[in-house]
């Protein structure tokens, strides 16, 4: 039986790889900070108490090598970060420690625990910063534009780093904005499926946004651990892309959201004054404040995944449409279960 350490195995792709590796017949240990946070996703999943819980901060050099003595995995995906872009501008310093210097710490573990062990880092698509329409791929030049994706960058280079100098087979999976049901709140597809679900349902009368004209290649989370497990699976360590090569702005996402919950929308004025109405009763149902607005933003996102395609045999099946709508049913779904249980 093959034994897969997560890191962050409580967060969105945790929960879904944590699920597809038990579903492969792995042993499969999570390691989190403690407390509650997140266990609504293994939950969710059917998968509560299955998946062998340790307690580890990425921070802390002990908690890490105490994992990995006591386990020896095979696999080790390294999921553990401050993940929320906007966030990284108000803790830059937090943000480098576990986002770059935390990966360091688990690499120096790997190197002296367990070597054999194959190792995947989440590289995200945020080191590319925006350069323009065309997709990136394997080749195209980082220019990160957050402390998050900074931090990010470190992180990747590291991880090639140590399959070079010391032969790790360590991996990194540049991967594009992948979301799901089981995504954060505080990222923009989650925040705006849950609200048309909650204003459809008279819960919620608006939302509040930033930036409607930011572009992001969206895939489906579920789809995307497949991808990075096929990583793994490879004789020799390498770094892949894993993206739709679609992209769409948040404003499409908005519209496509709300039509999912049945208002069809209706916009109005500029800037920060533009509002989303609902175009039956005339009601105000999003608005713009400069609050959700970036010091620097990354304006358009939109990968090349052909080299996961070619090697990994790995590509998207869901599309944007069926994406968002999946999502916004998720929501009504929570909505009505949530009134049947009070
Ligand atoms: P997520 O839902 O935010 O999960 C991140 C996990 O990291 C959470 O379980 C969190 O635990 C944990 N964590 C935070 N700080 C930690 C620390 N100091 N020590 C140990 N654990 C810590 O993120 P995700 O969407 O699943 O993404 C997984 C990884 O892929 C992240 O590294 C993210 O940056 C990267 N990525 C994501 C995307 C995407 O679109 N989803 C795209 C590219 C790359 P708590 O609950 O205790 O905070
Ligand atoms: P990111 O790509 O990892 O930063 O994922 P997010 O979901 O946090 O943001 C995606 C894009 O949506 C970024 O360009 C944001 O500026 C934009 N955006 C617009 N309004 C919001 C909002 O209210 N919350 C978040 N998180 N992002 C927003």
């Amino acid at each position: 039986m093959k034994k897969a350490l997560i890191t962050g195995s409580r967060g969105q792709d945790g929960a879904y790889l944590s699920r597809f590796l038990l579903d492969k017949g792995y042993k499969v240990y999570g390691a989190d900070r403690g407390g509650d946070t997140g266990i609504w996703r293994l939950r969710e999943l059917g998968i509560e108490g299955k998946v062998k819980e340790i307690s580890l901060d990425l921070l802390e050099p002990t908690n890490i090598m105490d994992a990995l003595e006591k386990i020896m995995p095979n696999e080790i995906y390294n999921f553990a970060a401050q993940s929320i872009v906007k966030l990284s501008f108000d803790q830059p310093v937090l943000t480098a420690e576990v986002n770059a210097v935390g990966v360091t710490r688990m690499l120096e573990a790997i190197r002296k625990v367990c070597p054999a062990a194959r190792f995947y880092q989440a590289s995200t698509a945020e080191l590319f910063g925006s350069t323009g329409g065309a997709q990136r791929n394997e080749t195209t030049a980082f220019y990160p534009k957050s402390p998050y994706a900074v931090a990010k960058l470190y992180a990747h280079w590291i991880t090639v780093n140590y399959r070079q100098a010391y032969g790790l087979h360590a991996n990194c999976g540049i991967l594009f904005n992948h979301e799901s049901p089981l995504r954060g709140e505080e990222f923009v597809t989650r925040k705006i499926t849950a609200a048309a679900a909650s204003i459809k349902k008279g819960l919620q009368e608006k939302v509040t946004v930033g930036n409607l004209e930011a572009r992001r290649d969206w895939g489906y989370a579920k789809e995307y651990v497949e991808g990075m497990w096929l990583i793994l699976q490879q004789p020799k360590p390498d770094d892949y892309i894993l993206a739709t090569g679609e992209t769409h702005t948040v404003r499409e996402f908005v519209e496509a959201a709300f039509a999912a919950a049945g208002i069809k929308l209706k916009w109005k004025g500029s800037g920060l004054s533009e509002k989303g109405l609902n175009a039956k009763t005339g009601k105000v149902v999003v608005e713009v404040s400069k609050e959700f607005y970036r010091p620097a933003e990354v304006d358009l996102l939109v990968g090349d995944a052909s080299k996961a395609k070619l090697k990994l045999g790995w590509k998207p099946k869901t599309g944007f449409a069926e994406l968002v709508k999946l999502m916004v049913d998720a929501e009504l779904k929570r909505l009505e279960k949530k009134k049947v249980n009070l």
